[in-house]
């Protein structure tokens, strides 16, 4: 059972053990409540990346692991099981570390279990082919782990981010190499501690610590991986991708992104304002398809942005382990700064400054709920990922200026569409350039539902039956069953078939 620990020392996870960096040297985690030192982190370098690539390498070739799907699927239940037991300590350790509030982190991480289960159960049904092939012979297809695989994970939802990774990627059979960020490491490594319970065998999950720069980086150069999969910004998405390219491995990125929600006119207004305040404001605005844009008719946008402003002034900014928080701090000093930096911008281009003044404590990395009005598409901050509680809000004219608008920035990821009409809801959705589309909701997610990015928001696709096949590899096995005699080169220079 996990228990509460006051100042943990986040070591590395190599080979079933929790170690210190070869360096020795730790850096500190710091809380966006207090600006307090809450932990100590140990800071990996390239060699002990390379040591957790080998174990895992190792754990691969001479575990059950790759064999064994009975293994999988038994190890995986029982890690679902264990984290199911110890939610509440997680819970509270992911809101300290994030600055979450502790209502959001519940209700997130309390489905975790979720994957694994369903993870484990796509390994238990999912079954090979017999491609059609001829007379005279057996041919199926094997779906074969990879091997060893690198996840680099995000700070905003660590847990859950890594989930979305690391549960096909076991339950496909593979080994793993976790670098989460820099910024929220605690609760992955007491995943790792409930791995280590789960009976998983050593070395198939590994855990190196450290900066993006130098051991996310090496990670992802490193030659021995199967598969690198990142979850970070597009700058980031480049990188990994150009490494993965030379390295000619696949690659899976989910990037940054920038969602709009359309509010069309037939819509009932509260449910409206509701749906896109949640969308906006939820984990005070720090994930990849925060509804940072609302396009509004032109017909209702007085009316919609004085309801929406007024449901703003009420979100309470507050410490994250209180229950009534609905806005806490965010994760560290560098993003409150960025923030400030682009309302600022927002200011300066000419959007009115709706609300931004909610009162918010002195200590820790807090920023008032922000709403922008008047705001056109060329502006920055219509197009630029603020990832704070910053929301948008756009006037349109017509349905079709509303899906131009919609498109008109470099990412697709998540879109949301108000509309009580049925017909409207599907033929716009199917205009709209992203991977998931919401209708009269938003930042719905499942296992089996999936999810990723179009255009800059990355390549490739978590949850689901095409995710668990994106982390294994086809095999074909063609199998002569009739004695039938075969000579090439007998000399008899007849017609036969050779392919
Ligand atoms: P980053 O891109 O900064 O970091 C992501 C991960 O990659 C971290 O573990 C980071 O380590 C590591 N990293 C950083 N630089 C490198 C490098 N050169 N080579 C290898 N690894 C590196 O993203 P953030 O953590 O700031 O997360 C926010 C971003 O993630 C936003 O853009 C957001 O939209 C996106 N995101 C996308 C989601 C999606 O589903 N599409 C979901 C959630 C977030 P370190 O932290 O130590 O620097």
């Amino acid at each position: 059972m996990l228990t509460k620990r006051d100042l943990p020392r986040c070591e590395q996870f190599i080979g079933g053990k929790f170690l210190p960096s070869v360096s020795g040297k730790y850096f500190p985690l710091i809380s966006p409540e207090t600006e307090e030192v809450t932990a100590e982190v140990a800071n990996s370098t390239a060699e002990d990346v390379e040591t957790a690539v080998q174990a895992a390498l190792h754990a691969f070739k001479h575990s059950k692991w790759r064999l064994s799907p009975e293994l999988r699927i038994v190890t995986l239940r029982k890690l679902a099981a264990k984290l199911r037991e110890n939610m509440p300590a997680i819970v509270e350790a992911e809101a300290r570390v994030t600055g979450r509030p502790i209502r959001e982190m519940r209700a997130q991480l309390g489905r975790l279990p979720e994957w694994y289960d369903y993870f484990a159960s796509v390994a238990e049904t999912l079954e090979d082919t017999l491609p059609p092939f001829g007379r005279g012979y057996l041919n199926y297809t094997r779906r074969e782990p990879l091997g060893v695989v690198g996840l680099l994970t995000p700070w905003n939802h660590p847990l859950l981010i890594l989930t979305k990774k690391l549960a096909p990627a076991l339950a496909a059979g593979n080994a793993v190499v976790i670098k989460p960020s820099e910024l929220a490491p605690v609760t992955i490594n007491m995943l790792a501690e409930l791995i280590h319970d789960s009976g998983m065998p050593e070395g198939i999950v590994n855990v190196v610590h450290g900066l993006g720069s130098v051991a996310g980086k090496a990670l992802a150069q490193n030659k021995a991986l199967s598969k690198i999969d990142l979850t970070g910004g597009t700058p980031t998405g480049r990188e990994v991708a150009a490494a993965a390219g030379r390295n000619l491995i696949k690659v899976a990125a989910e990037l940054g992104g920038k969602a709009t929600s359309i509010v069309f006119d037939d819509v009932d207004l509260t449910a409206a304002v509701n749906g896109t305040v949640f969308a906006g404001y939820i984990a005070s605005g720090q994930t990849c398809v925060q509804g940072a844009r609302v396009l509004v008719s032109d017909k209702m946008y007085d009316r919609f942005c004085a309801a929406f402003v007024e449901k703003v002034s009420k979100l309470r900014v507050g410490p994250p382990l209180d229950n009534r928080t609905d806005i806490g701090p965010l994760v560290a000093k560098r993003q409150l700064d960025r923030v400030v930096k682009l309302i600022e911008t927002g200011i300066r281009e000419g959007a009115t400054l709706a609300y931004g003044k909610a009162p918010v404590p002195d200590t820790g990395w807090y920023v008032s709920p922000t709403v922008f009005t008047d705001v056109t598409n060329d502006m920055t901050v219509a197009q630029e990922e603020i990832f704070g509680p910053v929301v948008c809000i756009l006037r349109y004219q017509s349905e079709k200026e509303a899906i131009e608008l919609a498109n008109g920035t470099r990412f697709g990821l998540g879109m949301a569409i108000w509309t009580n009409d049925i017909r409207r809801a599907h033929h716009v959705a199917e205009q709209l350039e992203a991977d998931i589309i919401w209708i009269n909701d938003h930042h719905r997610i499942g296992p089996a539902s999936p999810w990723g990015g179009f255009k800059e928001s990355g390549v490739g696709r978590e949850n689901g039956i095409d995710c668990y096949k994106d982390y294994s590899r086809l095999k074909n096995v063609i199998a002569k069953i009739t004695a039938d005699p075969f000579d090439w080169f007998d000399g008899a220079a007849t017609d036969k078939r050779y392919s």
